[in-house]
């Protein structure tokens, strides 16, 4: 702290330890760092461990998970992750979230995401990664929006109840 530098990082909590000490070291370490500074935890996170981080006093993260769990044909939703390699998908017309304005949702259906991947057409891993990328963006904007409205621990319980961290990154065929 005594250096005063520009903002600050929390890093070596994203190795594959639980998610109980990953918190726990986020918040020993966040106790220390100036409220006027920004924060940043290294690598980090799942949808639902970002929101927790937020609540920890945590302002920016990094993380490859979107693309990574996108080119393993996963996707997020509000409600969690959805394997889109699933078979019970196969004539699936919907968009991957019917709520969801990014350009795969507009234009694919479930079923033609799905063949796509089944088929190792690049084109599969690109929409799911858009996709994905769209949710976390969203992500945020929906926080700052609920922060600055001073209402980001309603908002956050309501998300924590409707979102369920499933490993679904496996093909079920
Ligand atoms: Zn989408």
């Amino acid at each position: 702290m005594a250096l005063d530098l520009p903002g600050y990082a929390i890093g070596g909590v994203s190795v594959g330890e639980p998610e109980p000490e990953m918190l726990h070291a986020v918040e020993s370490a966040e106790a220390w760092l100036p409220a006027h500074k920004p924060r940043y935890a290294m690598g980090l996170g799942q949808p639902d461990q970002m929101v927790k981080m937020v609540a920890r006093g945590v302002d920016m993260f990094d993380c490859v998970l979107p693309t990574r769990i996108a080119r393993n044909g996963t996707a997020y939703t509000r409600s969690g992750t959805i394997n889109l390699k699933r078979s019970d998908l196969r004539m699936d017309p919907g968009p991957i979230e019917s709520a969801c304005q990014c350009y795969a949702c507009k234009h694919f259906s479930r079923s033609y995401i799905r063949h796509l991947l089944k088929s190792d057409e690049i084109l599969g891993l690109r929409l799911v990664s858009l996709h994905n990328l769209h949710f976390y963006i969203n992500l945020m904007r929906e926080i700052r929006e609920a922060l600055a409205q001073e209402r980001f621990g309603s908002w956050s319980t309501a998300f924590l109840s409707e979102y369920k961290a499933r490993n679904e990154e496996h093909d079920d065929e």
